[in-house]
């Protein structure tokens, strides 16, 4: 039998297989054969070789063992109601143990005078310390060094209450272990395993499910998160390579335009991060093949500089761009801005979103088709069938995490002849580790410096109960000429409750404040009515601006430079990183306000923590994704980028990154994973090409 053969083997075929078994492992945990089941890994250990004196036991412990002699049992109660109580005590003291389930067999198990080895949860009632459902096995003396890590595997309700447990799972593993031996297959070049000092795959295997030493479980789990991570690299970067050599791209070469504009027109000296990622941009965009880009930079970086000379080349290449923002104040703002320096260059610019009139879009489709109209800023409606373009040269996505991949496609054909050069910005700032694995097909961009001069934002937590020194420090503020933001939480599920608190916020204040003006911003007004409650607090005619989070994306009024954020328990990190960017925009200092309920959980403690240390927007990433793991940061639960088996991204960054660079030096070298020495990894790239595939057909 070869080695993908025996692994595709029927789990059926098991020893210490049942039917009732392997039903649930199939319905419950997705495990159909010998290879699922070995690359089912435990999630974590524990060390059994610790016993605990049962007068030592109290109901604030986690998990513990103990050996026990049963002095008493009765069976209580009838019918459903029907439990077993059990006294068992050692020389220290006693500890009442009860079981609803299974209570005759345990009760025929439990025979007096014989040590027990016990293993649970310890709670208590009316007072008295005792332990439901305990693990238990007739002790057998000190035991062997499997005991130290007991592997501990991802397991349903429904699995424990039939006595599928972990144990069991190690034991099937046992079993696959023995006779799996002369089938795996080393799945890294020896190379590699010798550069790294890796352990081989049946160590690796062996030692993940049945660790010998804490050593050995180290080593395995190194070696496969490596193996994992390295593949994953491989994949992402290949998929990049044969892009850029299946699709190729405009050829911008001329720059009279962006000439004109760096010499008489650019308002400020761009920083040095700023021109470093301008010239990445560039040379994509001369290169022969289709840019594919992410450009990252924290909130007030000036990544709308960038974009818009990036689409000056575009333009003195005779194409045109798009520059699509996923909301319309943001939409409407980019419009404003960009057309400033349109003016001045001479070159056609429009704005199309919901709510422009059916007058001015035919207009405006009329433009693109004919080639008149140089820059298209909108919303999703540039999405829509009927928006051509008579050569779209390139097209920037803002805030990338509002757009779906299936969009991004769905712009690249909006050239037929040849794709768009793409670059994606994002000012939510995305880890490292999570970057390489979520845009590892994409080059990425960064934009690490604020431009000179800013003043870094204070950030000042407050509880509620403190409101009247809140407010009279915005009544400092103002007099001095600033204006204020004040931010009530607006989350979908609870969104009735929420415009409550947002309209009686805004009352108190009208009340605190009944000389100064102030404007209201929320999602349910009409987008004219936010145009004009926007235009007014720009204008400096409102000097506080009420609003939910729809302020959160890319506003921008350098004269606002206090924002209070309220309920700030009720955001995430990267939200309330995303508020704060709304100030610190111009020359004056800057505050950000955290107010928070007296009593917040250890969490909400940590981001708040956090938010006051720093103002870098990669550190506080960096926080987010330890506090919540890799799911559910900007939207990658969807993307199915970051299924990891056993590597974990907000703690294999060490490890990706080594398994990265080596990805990259074998591709450089043999970009088709042609040489003799990589048919190894070609090897294994297929397999796991055709696994997926696979399961594709499947779900
Ligand atoms: P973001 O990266 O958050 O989109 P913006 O592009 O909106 O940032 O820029 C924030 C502010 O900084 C804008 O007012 C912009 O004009 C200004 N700005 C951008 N680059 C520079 C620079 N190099 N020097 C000074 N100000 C700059
Ligand atoms: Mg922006």
């Amino acid at each position: 039998m070869s080695t993908s053969q025996f692994f595709e083997s029927d789990l059926a075929t098991l020893r210490g297989m049942t039917p009732a078994r392997l039903s649930l492992l199939q319905s419950e945990l997705g495990l159909f054969t010998f290879g699922d089941l070995i690359q089912y890994f435990p999630f974590r250990y524990e060390d059994r070789t610790l016993l605990t004196p049962i007068a030592e036991i109290n109901d604030q412990m986690e998990n513990v063992q103990f050996i026990g002699r049963i002095k008493y049992k009765e069976k209580i109660g009838v019918g459903r109601r029907e439990r077993l109580v059990a006294e068992c005590c050692d020389e220290t003291g006693c500890i009442e143990l009860v079981w609803f389930q299974g209570v005759k067999w345990i009760e025929k198990s439990l025979i007096s005078g014989v040590d027990f080895l016990f293993y649970g949860k310890p709670g208590s009632f009316n007072g008295q310390i005792q332990m439901t459902h305990p693990e238990m096995e007739v002790y057998k003396g000190p035991q062997i060094s499997e005991k130290f890590f007991q592997p501990i595997y991802p397991l349903t309700e429904k699995l424990r209450k039939k006595y599928v447990d972990s144990k069991l799972i190690a034991s099937l593993q046992k079993s696959l272990l023995e006779v799996s031996f002369p089938y795996i297959r080393e799945t890294l070049p020896q190379e590699i395993i010798q550069q790294f000092k890796l352990i081989s795959k049946q160590e690796a295997l062996y030692h993940i499910h049945l660790p010998q030493s804490e050593n050995w479980l180290h080593q395995a789990r190194r070696r496969l998160k490596f193996e994992e991570l390295f593949y994953n690299q491989l994949r992402l970067i290949k998929q990049n390579l044969v892009r850029k050599t299946a699709f190729p791209g405009q050829i911008f070469s001329s720059a009279a335009l962006l000439t004109t504009f760096y010499k008489d027109h650019l308002p400020f000296s761009l920083t040095e991060a700023q021109k470093k990622v301008i010239r990445e941009i560039f040379e994509d965009m001369r290169s022969g093949n289709q840019m594919n880009r992410l450009l990252q930079g924290d909130v007030g970086s000036g990544k709308t500089i960038v974009a818009f000379i990036s689409m000056l080349l575009a333009i003195d290449n005779g194409t045109q761009a798009c520059l699509l923002a996923p909301t319309e104040i943001l939409a409407d703002q980019h419009f404003q801005g960009l057309k400033k320096f349109a003016d001045l260059l001479g070159i056609s610019i429009a704005k199309l979103t919901g709510s422009v009139k059916k007058k001015d879009r035919v207009e405006i489709h009329e433009g693109l088709q004919s080639g008149s109209l140089n820059i298209l800023v909108g919303t999703h409606a540039i999405f829509e069938d009927v928006v051509q373009f008579k050569n779209l040269g390139l097209c920037i996505i803002d805030e990338q995490h509002r757009f779906g991949v299936a969009q991004r496609a769905k712009l690249w054909d909006k050239n037929k002849q040849i794709h768009p050069h793409v670059l994606v910005m994002t000012a939510t700032p995305i880890p490292r580790t999570l970057a390489m694995t979520l845009y590892g097909d994409l080059d990425v961009s960064v934009i690490d410096e604020l431009p000179a001069g800013r003043k870094p934002i204070q950030t000042i937590h407050r509880y509620d109960s403190h409101r009247l020194q809140v407010f009279s420090f915005i009544q400092s503020e103002i007099q001095k000429g600033r204006q204020v933001y004040i931010v009530y939480p607006l989350i979908e599920e609870s969104e009735k409750m929420d415009f409550k608190d947002l309209m009686d916020g805004h009352e108190s204040i009208t009340r605190a404040f009944p000389e100064i003006p102030l404007g209201i911003l929320h999602g349910k007004m009409k987008p004219a009515d936010k145009d004009f409650e926007m235009a007014r607090f720009v204008k400096n005619e409102t000097k506080i601006m009420v609003a939910t989070t729809v302020i959160e994306v890319g506003v921008n009024v350098p004269n606002a430079s206090v924002m209070i954020i309220e309920s700030a328990e009720r955001f995430g990190l990267a939200q309330l990183h995303q508020l704060r960017g709304r100030v610190g925009r111009g020359a004056e200092q800057s505050y950000c306000l955290l107010l928070t309920d007296y009593k917040i959980s250890a969490d909400t403690k940590k981001r708040i923590e956090t938010m006051v240390r720093t103002n870098n927007g990669f550190e506080i990433a960096e926080v987010d994704l330890q506090l919540r793991g890799p799911g559910d940061i900007g939207g990658t639960r969807q993307s199915g980028a970051i299924d990891l088996m056993i590597a974990d991204l907000s703690k294999d960054g060490e490890i990706l990154k080594v398994a990265r660079e080596t990805a990259v030096s074998i591709l450089n070298e043999d970009p088709n994973l042609e040489h003799d020495k990589n048919a190894m990894i070609r090897d294994q790239v297929r397999q796991q090409k055709k696994d997926t595939t696979n399961w594709a057909r499947i779900s």
